[in-house]
């Protein structure tokens, strides 16, 4: 009855230990009854004939999952698509923890003469293993390089992206061709503030708070003494009152007024201010400046005419007109028959004006313009409706 009892306890779990037995033991490493002690205490049945087919089945088993990791990690590792894809497969398959290692652990369990089959196949599988995630890992790096250049190929034979080159606005060039032309006569360029003080754009220009001459500069007011300027004339004063005589200067700027929106009108719009303060300035000198200034713009033909006109801050005052520059003062639609184009403001500085600024009018005289640009812009490029010059549409400005 003990050999019963010991075979149903080997089959149910191969207890280790040494049975003891006799010289006919399989002596297998295999078997799990001896343990590969060669000895077993009994034999149920003619010892190695009888424990054969276990012994082939652990031997194929080891086979077996031999070619189960071979096949595994074949599929594997030709999915594996990284590196570290691939280290994870190392590591299942042949690293110390892996399959094939755990494989191999168990060599001890085999006979001698299957040992050597065993550990063939198991090096086999292994180096193959081996071999194919240094394959694809180089095949990966390959397949990397092969896009990162694909990626970073430059066609120089491509047209280039052209760049919208950028030009200046009619206004700024008409500006600055003015400015060009002062600055060659010896004058500065000054600017001022926008956001002016009804004493520096009305009162000492003469323009006391129930002048008539308010009513054609109706503004915008920020209090009832701030205001945005009507005129750049305020920069006259500024400067008289900083700087003493001689003064040559042109103030360029923006100006406002409460008007509506039409082709020959905007509440923005832009002067050009002209002062000249020394001693001996006389209406020759302004007649004489003007008159280059006009001719160095329209050209050395162009004649000039000033009619007398009346300007608060100037006594005496004028309108001067130019011939017209496209029909050479014959008349045409451009000068409306008359030959003559109205152009700027001017006259000599109201000794007042003079004296508010602590110039001794005695002393010093001077004179003034006032040239509206947007005049002078539509007439170079022949623009009959103002608004065209603020809309900044991009099919207008580019013809410029
Ligand atoms: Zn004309």
């Amino acid at each position: 009855m003990a050999s019963v009892i010991a075979l149903q306890s080997a089959r149910a779990g191969f207890p280790a230990g040494k049975l003891g037995g006799t010289a006919e033991c399989c002596a297998s490493p295999l078997c799990l009854i001896c343990a590969g002690g060669g000895a077993l205490f009994f034999c149920p049945g003619g010892c190695i004939r009888h424990w054969q087919p276990f012994l082939i089945e652990v031997k194929d088993k080891m086979k077996q999952a031999l070619e189960n990791i071979r096949q595994t990690a074949a599929e594997l590792l030709a999915k594996a698509d990284s590196e570290a894809a691939l280290e994870e497969l190392r590591v299942r398959f042949l690293g110390k923890k892996g399959e094939v290692t755990a494989i191999l652990k168990q060599m001890g369990k085999l006979s001698a003469e299957e040992r050597p089959l065993i550990g063939a196949l198991a090096n086999e599988v292994r180096s193959e293993i081996d071999e194919e995630i240094r394959r694809r890992s180089k095949e990966l790096a390959d397949a990397a390089l092969n896009a990162r250049l694909a990626a970073e190929t430059i066609d120089v034979t491509l047209p280039g992206t052209p760049v919208a080159q950028g030009k200046r606005h009619p206004f700024q060039q008409v500006l600055d061709e003015l400015k060009q032309i002062f600055l060659g006569m010896g004058f500065e360029v000054k600017a001022g503030p926008e956001v002016e003080l009804d004493h520096y754009n009305f009162e000492m220009l003469n323009m006391p708070k129930s002048h008539p001459a308010r009513d054609t500069q109706d503004t915008f007011y920020i209090t009832e003494n701030v205001l945005l300027r009507t005129q750049t004339s305020p920069m006259q004063i500024r400067t008289m009152e900083a700087q003493k005589p001689p003064i040559r200067i042109i103030c360029p700027g923006r100006v406002y007024r409460s008007d509506a929106v039409d082709a020959t009108h905007s509440p923005i719009f832009h002067q050009i201010e002209g002062l000249v303060v020394d001693e001996g300035i006389t209406f020759t000198d302004l007649k004489g400046t003007l008159e280059a200034f006009i001719k160095k713009l329209y050209g050395e033909n162009t004649r000039v005419r000033f009619r007398p006109h009346h300007f608060p801050y100037t006594e005496p005052s004028a309108e001067m007109d130019m011939s017209c520059f496209k029909c050479g003062g014959k008349g045409c639609p451009m000068c409306k028959g008359e030959g003559w184009i109205e152009i700027l403001g001017c006259g000599m500085v109201h000794p007042k004006v003079l004296e508010n600024c602590g110039i001794d009018s005695e002393r010093y005289t001077g004179f003034a313009f006032g040239i509206g640009l947007e005049r002078i812009a539509m007439m170079r490029y022949g623009i009959d409706d103002m608004r065209l010059l603020y809309e900044n549409d991009l099919r207008f400005l580019k013809q410029f």
